[in-house]
């Protein structure tokens, strides 16, 4: 069942010159207990997605869509700070630099502490008495903090990134969220520490049902991950797919570029071999290009991509491309 489905979501930039559109018509849905990819290079667009479903949008955006239902409440006709509320108890935000998600001015004892909502108080009245003291350490202890005392007499500023993350995944699992946003958090760490969080993360999904929306331009280090990915181009979900369909058989040009930059670490791969990356510039949204907007870039593109793809369906998903692989 889907936990979230949103028809045709639009979004522009306000600018002096008018509105440019970032994107158009997207439609996108998480089931329950789904972890679903949003995998894309940088500046395609896929954090201004993310906090356009969240309702964490700034002004200078406008968002519209045709329909927003979350866990089977139509929330289409909301408007934002309503939304804002109805989503902020429902939807745990993870971004890309922890320390930067929490308060530099509060101890992590003070945030979780007026994180944690008053509905997780227990019931019994003899259990009340410092029932947020007990909770905190409770959190703390499952994302692998042993020394709680001293992760919550400091400010982020003192703590890593990988342990501000895990702060914030602790966050998350005190508010019982159902949806768990994450805007690339590892991204910056090393492996080891990003196989830590990636496993926290996915031990939320198991053990918490909760479904999670990953952002990254990463396919290899997330890939085991997910259930679904969606390959994000210019705005646009171009490929979509369960995960083994999108690894094993790409259908879109982009989808087989972002699996050709995955770096071989295998027993075979040569030394100082030239990273692959796609060539070319992502194209300018104040500049939209004519047809298909991966066709400069494109190592399969031909006259017919002058006009832009239509959506084709295959079994699980779609692709929109003239000259598709793999069929
Ligand atoms: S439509 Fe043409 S340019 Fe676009 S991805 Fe397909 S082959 Fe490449």
């Amino acid at each position: 069942m889907a936990l979230i489905e949103i028809k045709n979501l639009s979004i522009s930039l306000k600018t002096p010159n008018g509105l440019v559109p970032i994107c158009k018509n997207l439609d996108f849905s998480v089931n329950e207990g789904e972890i679903v990819g949003l995998i894309g290079t940088s500046g395609a667009g896929k954090t201004l997605i993310c906090k356009a479903i969240a309702g964490i949008h700034s002004r200078d955006l406008e968002i519209s869509f045709d329909r927003y239902r979350f866990d089977n409440i139509d929330i289409t006709g909301k408007d934002l700070p309503q939304r804002r509320k109805f989503l902020s108890e429902r939807v745990a935000i993870m971004l890309q630099n922890g320390t930067r998600s929490l308060d530099p001015l509060m101890t992590i004892r003070e945030q979780m502490t007026e994180n944690l909502p008053n509905s997780a108080r227990p019931r019994k009245l003899w259990k009340r008495f410092f029932w947020k003291k007990r909770e905190i350490d409770i959190l703390l202890h499952k994302v692998g903090f042993k020394d709680t005392k001293a992760i919550l007499n400091a400010y982020p500023g003192e703590l890593s990134d990988v342990q501000c993350q895990k702060v914030n995944i602790a966050m998350a699992l005190g508010r019982k969220p159902r949806l768990l946003i994450a805007d690339d958090p590892v991204s910056t760490m090393t492996a080891l520490s990003q196989l830590q969080i990636l496993r926290l993360i996915d031990s939320l999904n198991q053990n918490n049902h909760v479904s999670v929306i990953y952002v990254s331009n990463d396919l290899g280090q997330i890939a085991r991950l997910m259930d679904r990915i969606n390959m994000i181009y210019y705005g646009e979900i171009v490929e979509q797919g369960p995960t083994e369909q999108i690894l094993k058989n790409p259908h879109h040009p982009f989808t087989k570029i972002m699996l050709d930059a995955i770096p071989d670490m295998g027993a075979g791969s040569r030394r100082k071999s030239f990273f692959k990356a796609p060539g070319g510039d992502h194209p300018d949204f104040q500049h939209p290009p004519v047809g298909c907007p991966l066709g400069s870039r494109c190592p399969c593109a031909d006259r017919e991509c002058n006009i832009k793809p239509p959506q084709t369906r295959v079994k699980n998903g779609f692709y929109c491309c003239h000259f598709p692989l793999n069929t």
